[in-house]
């Protein structure tokens, strides 16, 4: 998706900022390469093909599908991205948007940012509803009275290597990113698991009963 004025370039840098104090764990083995959807637009696909090499424009050119027109995006991967060797991405350093932001995603109409649960994008979904929890003094099962069936599902998932379909939704309208940007900032990284951990046990034995939807505003899927 391109950035189309300088809200979304403030929300690239603040989600930057996010991700700096986060990383991968080997173990999740690239999950978000093989299982979400690769997607190109138009500019960034034509500009791609002109600095990768041979081999991975043919794949490029090949393997990925065109989008209907009025899609945000131009062209996608279907399934397990192919340009993935080894664990490893053929195309590191000229990878698509997509990727240098996952797991977070635009929600493009209103600024919002959603958050895939994988085994990242977890941490900052838990340090997101610490911060809420402490900030606004919410309760989270006001906040979302699903949270012990969407918890229990997000975990089964990535135990199981599947992607979590649902993400959460920051609510960058009412300056969650920024919030969550100073949190990190004045935390340590054992203050932020220990809270995570308390967080944890508030959360009902996780179960599920199939896919779940969030019915507060704050937060969608
Ligand atoms: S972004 Fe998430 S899915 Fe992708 S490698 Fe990191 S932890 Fe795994
Ligand atoms: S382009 Fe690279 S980073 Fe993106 S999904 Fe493919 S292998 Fe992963």
């Amino acid at each position: 998706m391109k950035l189309k004025d300088n809200r979304f370039e403030q929300m690239i840098n603040k989600i930057n900022n996010v991700s700096k104090y986060y990383t991968c764990p080997n173990e999740c083995n690239a999950m978000c390469c093989k299982k979400s959807k690769i997607r190109f637009d138009i500019d960034e696909y034509q500009k791609i093909l002109k600095m990768v090499g041979p081999a991975s424009r043919e794949i490029i050119e090949t393997q990925t599908v065109a989008l209907p027109k009025g899609s945000d995006y131009f062209r996608k991967f279907e399934g397990k991205c192919p340009l993935l060797n080894d664990f490893k991405c053929d195309i590191y350093a000229n990878r698509p948007w997509v990727c240098q932001r996952y797991p977070f995603e635009f929600l493009n109409h209103d600024y919002d940012v959603i958050i895939k649960p994988c085994s990242l994008g977890l941490k900052v979904i838990l340090d997101y509803f610490v911060l809420l929890k402490s900030s606004y003094d919410i309760d989270i099962e006001e906040i979302t009275p699903n949270i012990d069936i969407a918890y229990g599902k997000w975990i089964e998932d990535i135990n199981l290597g599947v992607m979590p379909v649902e993400g959460v939704a920051i609510a960058e309208s009412k300056k969650d990113l920024t919030e969550i940007v100073k949190y990190l900032q004045k935390t340590t990284p054992e203050i932020r698991q220990k809270k995570r951990n308390e967080l944890i046990t508030k959360i009902k034995t996780p179960h599920h009963i199939g896919f779940t939807h969030f019915q507060n505003t704050r937060f969608k899927v």
